[in-house]
């Protein structure tokens, strides 16, 4: 998922809001929403699809404020219900609230359950739900206060933001596992998932929200209160491999470089003898080139995506899931007949994808195939927020390389290693719990 939050109090922030999710779409594209108050009260617009199918330029323009919240969600199975679509919005004792969160709460079974116990009812059945009940229920002094109180009781991975009549908050969970970032505008503060979208805004990147921080924008200008000590960050290594825009820089580590450094990395650990690289467009691009460079091998589009083709689009039978890949990419022929080739993707979930690719490519007349991953093999679920799929779908559970490499019917399949991914990304505070097994945060 995707959240932003704006505090402009010079202006319509619902337009802004709207132009800053298309800068978070690929982040969600199963519902979308802004939620914006005008001091007194909030009024939310929110749908199924994406962000130009739910937005009409005369909805944008009737919500009318300074402040704003927006979000994008994304649903894996694509069982998405409408009433999950955020941000939520409740009337509480102390007025209104609007949230929106990207993450997962690890506890909220457990969580939910006691708040049932004592009487709450839940409109939807997702987690977000469960902050909000929390956080109206520990609202006796400032709404900071109950903030703190909320973070004690929330276990997971969590960026949030909060929109009361009178101010935005953002907030990171402990680890910062999932990206928070702030930027300065004329007059008032962006708060966004990734820092491309703060270029559509008009913000100059801050900084990022640091773990266990709350951040209140009101018009007194940006205070920060510490929510929870500070836990070691653990930023998810997922969002540079895959998930971010290669414009965006998370945690102070540009996404593009950092995909540059795994393809320099990869380079090192396999290099192979081939007359042409190419990537699986788009996550696999920087890392092709970074492993192009450095073995001075041509790179070339050997795979064109369209990028008309979205997963809402996309019916969800298995029978249209054979045509997704086709319809998503396709072979460049004239760049691939008779040679070597090094393929480079991000990641193999499944396997599915992959070995279609690698048929294309050798259909389209490339004499050999080697596929290079640039994540180490994706063996365990994340908990986190990013749902991938479970542990049985996920290949390099049930396989070892070798029987990967046969199933995706490559001439070669090298993965980088923990280690070549941990110096590509420069630092070791970061969560690899897909890849390792090692879960930061108890599940
Ligand atoms: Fe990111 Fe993987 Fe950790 Fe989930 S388990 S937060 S996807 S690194
Ligand atoms: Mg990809």
């Amino acid at each position: 998922c995707g959240v932003l939050g704006i505090y402009a109090p010079t202006q319509e922030v619902a337009r802004l809001t709207y132009y800053g999710l298309y800068a978070l779409q690929h982040r969600g594209q199963e519902s979308a929403g802004i939620a914006v108050s005008d001091g007194l009260s909030i009024n939310v617009h929110k749908g199924m699809g994406l962000v130009s199918e739910v937005f009409s330029d005369s909805v944008v323009d009737c919500l009318k404020g300074k402040m704003s919240i927006g979000h994008v969600r994304y649903s894996p199975t694509g069982s998405g219900l409408p009433a999950n679509a955020q941000p939520l919005v409740v009337h509480y004792q102390k007025g209104m609230m609007a949230l929106a969160h990207n993450g997962s709460i690890t506890n909220a079974l457990e969580l939910r359950e006691e708040l049932g116990k004592n009487g709450a009812v839940f409109q939807t059945t997702i987690d977000s739900e469960v902050i909000i009940n929390l956080i109206t229920r520990y609202r006796k002094k400032s709404l900071e206060d109950s903030l703190v109180k909320t973070m004690r009781d929330l276990r997971g991975a969590y960026a949030l933001v909060i929109l009361a009549e009178d101010k935005v908050i953002g907030l990171r969970d402990p680890h910062g596992v999932r990206p928070l970032c702030i930027g300065r505008m004329r007059e008032g503060y962006c708060l966004a998932s990734e820092s491309c979208v703060l270029d559509i805004t008009g913000a100059e990147f801050v900084r990022d929200v640091a773990p266990g921080e709350i951040v209140v924008i009101d018009e007194e200008g940006l205070h920060s209160y510490r929510g929870y000590s500070k836990l070691e960050r653990r930023s998810c290594a997922f969002e540079y491999i895959h998930i971010a825009r290669p414009d965006s820089t998370i945690d102070q580590l540009s996404v593009s470089e950092s995909r540059r450094r795994m393809g320099v990395e990869l380079a090192r650990e396999y290099p192979l003898d081939v007359d042409l690289v190419i990537a699986v467009p788009d996550s696999g691009t920087a890392s092709a080139l970074g492993y192009a460079t450095t073995l001075g091998i041509p790179f070339g589009d050997g795979i064109i995506k369209n990028r008309y083709i979205h997963r809402t689009f996309i019916r969800p039978t298995q029978e249209m899931r054979e045509v997704d890949v086709r319809l998503k990419l396709n072979a460049n022929a004239s760049v691939l007949k008779d040679k070597r080739i090094v393929m480079v993707d991000d990641s193999i979930i499944q396997g599915t994808t992959s070995s279609k690719l690698v048929a294309m490519v050798r259909n389209a007349g490339a004499k050999e195939v080697h596929f290079l991953i640039s994540s180490p093999p994706v063996a365990y679920p994340c908990f986190y927020g990013i749902d991938t799929v479970k542990p049985e779908k996920l290949i390099a559970n049930q396989l070892d390389i070798e029987g990967i490499q046969e199933f995706v019917g490559a001439d070669s399949l090298h993965y980088i290693s923990k280690e070549g991914l941990l110096r590509a990304l420069g630092t070791d505070c970061v969560c690899l719990a897909c890849f390792d097994g090692v879960y930061p945060i108890p599940i």
